[in-house]
């Protein structure tokens, strides 16, 4: 089965949102085996979703559309789908229901504007597809030549739940099972290259068989993605199994994870088994290593705090980082961001301390210490390890790569 999203909006066209529906809906349908053969955006206006529409189904017979669907009066989708089916809009009286009881709830005073109820209008003969989510339903409609076309709203939570909730299944019908799916399992590594990691699957392409393979590599690390397509789903799983087997077997310890894995999660599960506690000394982060750790659920087991040490006096203070330290090697050195790791464990009580000390830029940066220079420390029980970095990019690439880098060390010294 083939398929084209149109998604529909000038907003998406400007460039002020983007556009994640089609993304969303690209991955869903090729769960299903449902191949998507185009992705279309168009503006807020009559006449260029009707012809979208028609056209879109002159060629696949089978199309979903988002956005456009609200109460307000840039919202044409449903007029124009009408009048590209040559049907005219009726009142359906159980989403008029919904909504006035909808309005109600909202405890808002007053009636509700009439612009909310064009909602309930709906083209003659299209089944509503309910949203669990928000107020404007989704649309299916069919025609005679059983060409099909699905109308979802824009706002991409309510489009989401209206394609679990009752859109995947019809579409899964038609599908059939015999469609054959694509799927993924991605392995995250840290701290190779990828031209190293390319040099450990040479054989890749006989041992992955119909399987694809590829580096993607970002600011955490590589990432290798092994994908199954057009195959049957059971066999599709037995391959990507083998596949990461053999993938973590060659990546050793420098895979941490798999699929969305975040390597905060794998410090914090490695700390976790060793009943190790953590203190942060941030300068040049900010805080982000915190944020990262804390926004794993469980994290308070084994994060107890850290100090944001951005000025000297913070440093010297709060941390014992020395004045001669400070005055002899600078801010950014090796034995400051020691001494910044082991202030932080000693003073926060905590089995280990890690401390960042770089500069961001854009400014600020020297011949020997140029914008991009980061000095990472850990100290684990009172076994401290530093480390220089020189990082490309922004100043919240710099930053992002710091807090990632001192996640990296810390699992390093916890895994050999
Ligand atoms: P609409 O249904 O077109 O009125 O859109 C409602 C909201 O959903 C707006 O805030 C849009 O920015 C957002 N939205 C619409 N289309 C998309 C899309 N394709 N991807 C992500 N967000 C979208
Ligand atoms: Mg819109």
């Amino acid at each position: 089965m083939k398929v084209e999203i149109l998604t529909i909006g000038d907003e998406l066209l400007l460039g002020f949102t983007v556009d994640t529906n089609s993304v969303f809906l690209a991955r869903e349908l090729a769960e299903l085996g449902v191949e998507v053969v185009r992705r279309t955006t168009l503006p807020d206006t009559g006449s260029a979703i009707i012809d979208g529409v028609r056209e879109a189904l002159a060629r696949t017979g089978a199309v979903i559309t988002t956005g456009g669907l609200g109460p307000t009066s840039d919202d044409l989708t449903c007029e124009a789908v009408a009048a590209a089916f040559g049907v005219p809009l009726v009142r359906d009286n159980d989403v008029h229901a919904a909504l006035e009881s909808r309005w109600k709830n909202r405890g808002l005073p007053g009636e509700a504007p009439a612009d909310f109820f064009r909602q309930a209008l709906v083209p003659e003969g299209a089944d509503i597809l309910a949203n669990p989510a928000g107020s404007a339903p989704g649309l299916w409609l069919e025609n005679s030549r059983h060409e099909w076309l699905a109308v979802l709203p824009g706002v991409p939570r309510e489009m989401r739940a209206i394609f679990h909730d009752s859109l995947r299944a019809r579409i899964a019908v038609r599908a059939g099972p015999g469609a054959g799916v694509v799927r993924s399992r991605t392995l995250r590594t840290t701290g190779v290259p990828e031209s190293l990691l390319a040099e450990r699957l040479t054989d890749a392409a006989d041992r992955l068989g119909p399987l694809s393979l590829s580096y993607l590599p970002g600011s955490s690390g590589v990432d290798l993605r092994v994908t199954a397509r057009n195959l049957p789903s059971d066999e599709a799983d037995r391959l990507l199994h083998d596949a990461m087997e053999w993938l973590r077997d060659r990546a050793g310890s420098d895979a941490y994870g798999e699929n969305e894995a975040d390597m905060a999660e794998a410090v914090l599960d490695l700390c976790r088994q060793r009943n190790f506690t953590l203190a942060l000394a941030e300068s040049c982060t900010g805080g982000m290593l915190g944020a990262r750790l804390s926004a794993i659920p469980g994290a308070s087991e084994v994060l107890l705090g850290g100090v944001i040490a951005y000025a000297d006096q913070v440093k010297e203070r709060q941390l014992g980082v020395s004045s001669e330290s400070l005055i002899s090697h600078g801010a950014v050195s090796r034995e400051v961001a020691e001494e910044m790791a082991s202030g932080a464990r000693v003073r926060l009580s905590a089995s280990i301390g890690v401390g960042i000390t770089g500069v961001a830029g854009p400014g600020g940066g020297t011949e020997s210490k140029p914008v991009g220079t980061v000095w990472i420390a850990a100290d684990v029980l009172g076994q401290v390890l530093a480390e220089l970095y020189r990082f490309q990019g922004s100043r919240e690439e710099v930053r992002e790569r710091s807090a990632h880098a001192a996640l990296a060390l810390i699992r390093r010294m916890l895994t050999r």
